[in-house]
């Protein structure tokens, strides 16, 4: 096994104002499948070919947003050791106890820089994907919607880029698959950061507020399911911000929207295969439009003013 640490971004709580329209969003559009309603009133929601028993938590709550991202790490071992990692560098963790979140281990919650809360986690309760392991078919009945097969990335906004991308590279082992920069290469203004092999697991991009969430991304397997996507989007009447488009940065398609609440959501195809010997790549900000929306070549005004 050579995928050692973190492994890849494991699940996001998203803040929704109403619960029956976000679970009509996210289930019946989007197409995730709810797994479980919490005591609590949380709802959870995986995506068809995860085995993990959640990627998405819902939360009712008055104002939209990102309450934390998860990572999840190989094992028990390298929870401890990122404890103490972080620890030593200053950071405040959090151990949060085996089932607090339904069916997760225990945790360790902190805030970076930029403001975002952050977990790590190495235990899951498996639930499958809706096929035996043994000869499965290629895809599992009932699927509803966009049906994207996994949780993506998250993109969040914030103001110590730097701090935050410090911290994610030098502590938690991630690398700079792609960063924008300015022209005179002196300030970092997006950094696009994997923990495997996508090409990006957690983006930051650098604006003045602390804890802003741009959107959380699910991926689908081809540029047709992004002409799906936009299918029902329309059918639906969700808000759309844009798309179907590409990306220069990961070369993924794309296609962005709303959730009843405000929050953006975005369905994602293609994209590299990152290897750790893979060089980085560099954009600089007089490209911005051409790296974000490959075909525009130009930012829409959502894109950059628009989060929860
Ligand atoms: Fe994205």
């Amino acid at each position: 096994m050579a995928i050692t640490g973190v492994q890849r971004a494991g699940f996001v709580q998203i803040r929704v104002q109403d619960m029956k329209a976000a679970l009509h969003h996210y289930t019946e559009v989007l197409g995730l499948i709810e797994v479980a309603k919490g005591g609590d009133g949380r709802v959870y929601l995986k995506a068809w070919d995860e085995h993990d028993h959640h990627s998405v938590v819902l939360r009712e709550a008055d104002a939209p947003g990102m309450d934390r991202m998860a990572f999840k790490v190989a094992d028990n071992d390298d929870l401890n050791d990122f404890e103490t990692r972080l620890e030593d560098s200053g950071v405040t963790v959090t151990r949060i106890p085996d089932g607090e979140d339904e069916a997760t281990g225990e945790r360790r919650q902190f805030v970076i820089p930029t403001g975002h809360t952050i977990e790590l986690y190495a235990e899951m309760e498996q639930v499958g994907n809706g096929m035996p392991l043994d000869n499965p078919e290629v895809w599992p009945d009932g699927l509803k919607g966009m049906h994207p097969s996994r949780f993506d990335h998250c993109l969040l906004y914030g103001d110590d880029l730097d701090g935050s991308v410090k911290l994610f590279t030098e502590i938690l082992g991630l690398r700079i698959a792609e960063q924008v920069v300015t022209p005179d290469r002196k300030l970092m203004i997006g950094a696009f950061l994997t923990a495997a092999t996508k090409p990006h697991d957690v983006a930051f991009i650098r604006s003045p507020d602390k804890d802003r969430f741009h959107h959380a991304s699910f991926f689908v397997e081809s540029w047709n399911d992004l002409q799906l996507c936009a299918d029902l989007i329309t059918k639906n009447k969700v808000k759309l911000d844009i798309g179907p488009t590409r990306h220069g940065i990961t070369r993924g398609g794309t296609i962005y929207f709303f959730d009843p609440s405000g929050n953006r959501n975005e369905t994602f195809c293609g994209g590299y295969i990152y290897y750790p010997d893979r060089p980085m790549l560099t954009w600089t900000e007089d490209e911005l439009g051409r790296a974000i929306f490959y075909y525009d070549r130009q930012l829409n005004e959502n894109f950059l003013s628009v989060t929860t």
